[in-house]
């Protein structure tokens, strides 16, 4: 097993981290800014070292700092958690070249995927469906745009290859305006993600987004821990998560979940991932892979008992998968609410001190949260300030349970999201299940009026 673990992250998921680290015997160096002074895990962990001033780019961003703080503490490994440097693939290359194991995929396999041109190629060559698009960039060359445009039929959705977060995309309805929009989308491409680069793709127009949790151990094997659903978002952003996807073809899952863990063999994967699809009229459509842990990792964790972090840094330390695919059973449903420090009407987020905090408990109830009573909740980084989970041998009795959870918890002092979550839980058409991903959307804009 690995000896010692820098955690080059904070909040909920730094102490998530932490935590599985204290399970298997591994000694923890957490890393925090001036403004992070008083995070929870820091009184937990074997060592602490400050990296930096409050804003990210001078502290978790900061590449020299992280990896002096691994060299002064003799950490042997960094978990990246999600975030920040996570995706960094010169991160990864650095830390590997200083001597440290990176509880993450390779580099290069990091670089693949971040290019969403590159990522898409290696699905198409793994046989993993992809949405009908440009095979490639979209030349510059007008003609051919127009004639790719009328092949793949409007509307289409012009995307940025470096894109990231939500931002560089643009959805053209009609052929009059697809060059200007490749146009701006390349500008945008080159100020925010210093690669113009677009491609095109045909643009679904009601689909949900449902993605797949895998976990290789780059020796030649994978598995998958079954599908999350992900479609209620406010402005790209996932706001509850579940799992398993409801209503799903079975078919078209066996045979999406099977191209899944091909493609991580074929690639040499290692460590856990998410192929993220968009799933319409009973068929997936690969949108993109992301290369780390992410913050709705614990519904799979609850309805396959596997524990994915510490199954990253097994794989990590060089040591083959633990399970295979039969180990892994799906049994009932769980579901996840992201705690934000936010109004839950203007979704201002909203930083301060946490005057009290009452954590909900009882039978199927996690909660991932780093927020005690006189935490102060920092204004420098995100708004998520923990996740509420539950777990049910069905999903009415996951439902139901959370919403007790969410009767039960207290976050007082600061606004957060809780009351938007109590509403979801008792949202009918939520409570069917399978909604689209403009659901929240069109739900939040209904409520205005
Ligand atoms: P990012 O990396 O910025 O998150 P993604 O490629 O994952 O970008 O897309 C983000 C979201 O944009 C998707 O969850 C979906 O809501 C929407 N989207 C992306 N591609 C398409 C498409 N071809 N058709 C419809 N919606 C899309």
């Amino acid at each position: 097993m690995l000896e010692k673990v820098l955690i080059a992250n904070r909040g909920e998921i730094a102490l998530r981290i932490l935590r599985a680290c204290k399970e298997l015997g591994i000694k923890t160096v957490a890393v925090h800014s001036t403004a992070d002074r008083e995070l929870m895990h820091l009184g937990l962990a074997d060592e602490t070292v400050c990296i930096g001033p409050a804003p990210a780019n001078l502290s978790y961003l900061n590449i020299p700092a992280i990896i002096s703080a691994a060299e002064l503490t003799g950490a042997t490994a960094i978990h990246p958690g999600y975030g920040f440097l996570a995706e960094n693939a010169d991160f990864a290359e650095q830390v590997e070249k200083s001597g440290f194991a990176f509880i993450g995929p390779k580099a290069e396999t990091i670089r693949l995927m971040g290019d969403k041109v590159s990522a898409k190629d290696a699905m198409k060559l793994a046989s993993v469906p992809t949405v009908p698009g440009s095979d490639g960039p979209l030349p510059e060359d007008e003609e051919t745009a127009l004639r790719i445009g009328r092949e793949v039929g409007y509307p289409v959705i012009i995307k940025a290859a470096g894109g990231g977060g939500g931002r560089g995309m643009r959805v053209v309805h009609k052929e009059e305006d697809l060059i200007e929009a490749a146009k701006q989308t390349r500008a945008e491409a080159a100020a925010w993600f210093s690669n113009p680069m677009v491609y095109l793709e045909k643009y679904l127009t009601n689909p949900r987004h449902v993605e797949v949790q895998v976990i290789s151990d780059g020796q030649g094997q994978a598995i998958h821990l079954g599908d999350r659903d992900c479609s209620l978002q406010r402005r790209h952003q996932k706001v509850l998560e579940e799992a398993p996807a409801p209503f799903i073809d079975e078919e078209a899952r066996q045979a999406v979940f099977a191209s899944c863990v091909k493609a991580c063999i074929d690639i040499g994967y290692r460590g856990a991932g998410t192929f993220e699809f968009l799933y319409e009229n009973g068929r997936f459509y690969f949108i993109e892979m992301n290369t780390r842990v992410q913050v709705e990792h614990p519904v799979s964790e609850m309805v396959t008992g596997i524990d994915i972090v510490k199954e990253m840094l097994s794989i990590a330390a060089g040591n083959k998968l633990s399970y295979t695919q039969d180990d892994v059973v799906i049994t009932g449903h769980s579901l996840e609410c992201r705690i934000n420090a936010e109004d839950p009407k203007t979704f201002i987020p909203s930083p301060g001190l946490v005057k009290h905090f009452h954590a909900p408990g009882g039978n199927g109830v996690r909660v991932d949260s780093h927020l005690y009573s006189g935490y102060k909740v920092p204004s420098n980084y995100d708004s998520l300030i923990g996740k509420l989970i539950t777990w049910g041998a069905t999903r009415d009795e996951a439902m139901a349970r959370m919403r007790n959870a969410l009767d039960e918890i207290v976050v007082d002092g600061i606004k957060t999201n809780i009351p938007l979550h109590r509403d979801l839980t008792r949202d009918e058409g939520f409570c069917e299940g399978g909604v689209n991903i403009h659901y929240l959307e069109h739900k939040l804009a209904a409520d205005k009026h």
